[in-house]
């Protein structure tokens, strides 16, 4: 092994320049110096880590095939229902007038990716995006099936259109199109629901044309990117893959290749002392199914999917040298021999993270079943009624969130007063109510114009909320 003595940032920087051609940040690896797509056919991965990534895999595939049947209390586990504004996370239901539970669940989710980010670079890429899972691990499988490996595909590419490649392409676009077909019903199904999406099925297309719509849109999206645009979802399209560059430090882990002990590279049978471990065989950039060289350093294009690990560790173990000549390592791992270093940019994260958490369980905890809110009822002022009483017109405006019908009094908190209920408070389940209501006080009880009336919200003798308003009378 070659004597690369780095101790401080300046001379890594001066030894990458040396050791690695950076030409290759010049462009994207998929599209060729003419414009045109540089189109990647990488090797089917083999190893530990791509077995792993498979278990996962088929885990995550019979969680996302099977959500949308489980219920509780009737309800999907999950929902997204942007269309009806009801969203259901870990069974509970969210309405619109919990958005700031939702805006302070999003920060909080930010928070975390940033800090997941900063400390494991783009791990959720390569072992849990749905993009990955889904191309490498579903459609990328069936591909290999069909067409072969690496070589008989780019075979079949350069081949004509003879009966072996018609039949191929024909039973490959089935596959695919069918496939993406599945996945669009099933994310639909946890847009509406999957019994509406049941339902909507058994009307028919004529009658449910939007649902039937959003089908094949999703269809279409889904089979053009697995079939077409493929690695491009991650290099172009994804705002996550974008954020690393401003993310990623010298401490975070990421698949990264030991220049430190590859280089310089050079043939096996090349005897000289001064060559690295890397034998310059190609094998990392043949699996890669972003088409990049993983030894020219972190890319924006690395999805972190391990493939060139896996590749790596077995040509390593043909020329008997140690495995991990890639690996999950940082910058300051390779370069220093450091040990992963719990920084000050981790600490204030996790401190964020920690403060958000709080807020959002406190949140959670205290979040009402009933959302309510009074108004006066506009165009009206106040009424002199018999025996020196005045009265009010409000206008309520209710949620139920929860599962029940619920039966709601109105109580007067803060002064002796009526409550003459114009309507019956009776909300039905994950709906909303309005009626309206008279409050009536005592003349002699109002000391101003406008008093304050504190309105207590009642189901079964316990008090859901406390509502203000503003009682009108007579100038003073
Ligand atoms: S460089 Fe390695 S980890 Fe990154 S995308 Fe390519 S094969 Fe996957
Ligand atoms: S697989 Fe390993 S040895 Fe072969 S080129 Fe890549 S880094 Fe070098």
């Amino acid at each position: 092994m070659p004597n690369n003595s780095i101790n401080d940032s300046e001379s890594i920087a001066n030894y990458k320049k040396d050791a690695l051609d950076q030409t290759f940040r010049d462009a994207v690896g998929t599209i060729s110096k003419e414009g045109n797509r540089n189109y990647v056919i990488p090797q089917k991965p083999k190893g530990r880590l791509y077995n792993l990534r498979s278990y996962f895999s088929y885990f995550y595939l019979i969680l996302f095939f099977t959500l949308p049947f489980i219920k509780v209390e009737g309800e999907p586990v999950f929902l997204f229902n942007v269309l009806e504004r009801k969203f259901i996370f870990f069974s509970k239901i969210f309405w619109p007038q919990d958005f700031f539970i939702f805006a302070i669940g999003l920060l909080t989710f930010i928070v975390f990716v940033i800090l997941f980010t900063v400390a494991f670079g783009r791990i959720f890429c390569g072992w849990a995006c749905p993009q990955t899972i889904f191309m490498e691990m579903v459609f990328r499988k069936i591909e290999y099936f069909i067409d072969g490996d690496a070589n008989q595909q780019k075979k079949l590419k350069a081949m004509p259109w003879n009966t072996e490649k018609i039949v191929k392409r024909v039973i490959k676009i089935f596959a695919f199109f069918s496939l993406s077909f599945l996945i669009a019903n099933f994310f639909l199904g946890y847009i509406i629901g999957i019994d509406e999406l049941w339902v909507h099925i058994q009307e028919g297309i004529f009658v449910e044309f939007g649902t039937f719509s959003a089908l094949v849109i999703f269809t279409l999206v889904f089979f053009f990117v697995y079939y077409w645009f493929r690695e491009q979802a991650c290099i172009i399209v994804c705002p996550y893959g974008r954020l690393q560059g401003v993310l990623l430090d010298r401490n975070s882990i990421l698949v990264a290749y030991d220049y430190v002990r590859g280089e310089p590279r050079g043939k096996l049978s090349d005897k000289t002392n001064d060559k690295g471990d890397c034998v310059n065989c190609y094998a990392c950039v043949r699996v890669c199914p972003t088409g990049i060289d993983i030894r020219n350093g972190t890319q924006l294009e690395c999805v972190n999917c391990t493939a060139c690990i896996d590749a790596c560790d077995e040509i390593m173990d043909h020329v008997n040298k140690p495995k991990g000549l890639i690996r999950y390592a940082s910058e300051n791992g390779i370069a220093l021999k450091e040990q992963m270093t719990y920084t000050w940019r981790l600490k204030l994260y996790t401190l964020v993270l920690s403060l958000l958490l709080i807020f959002l369980g406190v949140l959670l905890v205290t979040r009402a079943d009933v959302a309510a809110r009074i108004m006066r009822t506009p165009g009206q002022t106040y009424q002199l009624l018999a025996d020196d009483k005045i009265s009010n017109l409000y206008n309520i405006k209710l949620v139920n969130k929860t599962r029940k019908n619920i039966h709601l009094d109105l109580k007067l908190e803060n002064m002796k007063g009526e409550i003459k209920q114009v309507g019956v408070v009776d909300v039905p389940k994950e709906s909303y109510f309005q009626t309206s209501f008279f409050i009536t006080l005592k003349n002699e009880q109002l000391k101003a114009r406008k008093t304050k009336v504190k309105v207590g919200i009642y189901e079964n003798g316990k008090r859901m909320d406390v509502l203000t308003a503003i009682f009108l009378g007579p100038s003073i």
